[in-house]
């Protein structure tokens, strides 16, 4: 398995297992079959509503001899609401409680975006600070603490833009080391990976496959399917391979993480042999091409009407 170096030496395995929207009574056989088969990264986050699950299955799996601690890398983010500095700390606690953890390897900043404390999604626009009442970077400096006290091995952000992040790394003493953004063929990101790369800040591509289970709400009418990309299953054809594992491999080629979600064992098992797949320079520029600027998972509730933010200034670039 290809994998991200970090400057401590860490080695972070490129390809995870996703676990939004992984139901309760799914996940825990999700993460032990993944384990099973050979994942050795999982990606999780209190807002899926499902890490005391993933947690008994980490349990089970360390003593059943599966794996062992140090072989795993786990990341969890740190929810909206618990932004403010002091509540920094308890949320990686309980979280640490939950998937039964000492430590995290990765822990992001789920979004640049605080709500008021005990909120899961705010209901009302007043529900939502803006970014002068509590800055991420206000949040960040509780973060990094955690690195010094062993509570996490490493500290990042997720959802972040270039600018951003840049006004993040202004005030920072120790450097974001990952940003979790979405990232697939129909949103490549070039510029924000450049900037990234530049900085040395590594990335996550989350949604890889297109998020087709995401809610409803969250979909709009008649939108480009990347799994059904007629490019993408051309490829797949020429490979032998499926188009989850097209969509997988051009992620690794490029350099990124990347976090395929799953519960059906068999897709489980086809992502991750998607790591042997080599995609051709010809079939990595015809994905090129498909670059539309479709975000899967826009963000739509920070930007509620009467927000503090808008989809511009969420993302610091022009609407579509
Ligand atoms: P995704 O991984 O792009 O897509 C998941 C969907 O693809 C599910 O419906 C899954 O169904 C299906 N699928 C998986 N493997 C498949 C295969 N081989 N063939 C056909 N269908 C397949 O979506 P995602 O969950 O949005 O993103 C992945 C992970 O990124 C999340 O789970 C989460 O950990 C992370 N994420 C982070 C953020 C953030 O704000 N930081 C936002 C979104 C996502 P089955 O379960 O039936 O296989």
């Amino acid at each position: 398995m290809q994998t991200l170096s970090f400057d401590n030496g860490d080695e972070m395995p490129m390809l995870g297992l996703g676990t939004w929207k992984s139901e309760p009574g799914k996940v825990y056989d999700a993460v032990l079959e993944a384990l099973k088969a050979g994942y050795r990264h999982i990606d999780c986050a209190p807002i899926y509503g499902n890490e005391a699950e993933v947690g008994e299955a980490l349990s089970d799996a360390f003593d059943q001899g599966l794996v062992s601690r140090d072989e795993l890398w786990i990341t969890s983010k740190l929810w909206n609401d618990a932004h403010a500095p002091e509540d920094v700390r308890p949320a990686l606690k309980s979280t640490l409680a939950d998937l039964q953890l000492d430590y995290l390897d990765l822990y992001l900043m789920h979004w640049p975006v605080a709500i008021q404390s005990g909120l899961d999604m705010p209901d009302a626009p007043d529900h939502i600070f803006s970014p002068e009442e509590l800055p991420p970077a206000t949040t960040w400096a509780a973060m990094e603490p955690l690195v010094e006290d062993g509570l996490t091995r490493h500290i990042g952000v997720s959802n972040f833009s270039a600018q951003k992040l840049d006004q993040l790394i202004d005030a920072a003493d120790h450097l974001p080391e990952m940003n979790q953004v979405e990232l697939h063929p129909y949103l490549q990101q070039p510029d924000l990976l450049d900037f990234m790369n530049d900085q040395g800040i590594h990335a996550t591509a989350y949604s890889p496959l297109g998020s087709k289970d995401r809610p409803e709400g969250m979909k709009a009418e008649n939108e480009p399917l990347l799994l059904e990309d007629s490019t993408i299953a051309d490829i797949a054809t020429q490979h032998d391979a499926t188009p989850a594992q097209v969509l997988i491999s051009w992620a690794l080629q490029r350099g990124t993480a990347t976090i395929p979600k799953s519960t059906t064992p068999q897709h489980i098992r086809e992502n991750l042999a998607a790591a042997e797949l080599s995609l051709t320079q010809e079939d990595m520029n015809a994905i090129e091409e498909l670059d539309r600027h479709r975000r899967y998972v826009p963000g739509k509730i920070w930007s509620m009407p009467g927000s503090p933010y808008t989809q511009e200034s969420l993302w610091d670039e022009e609407s579509e």
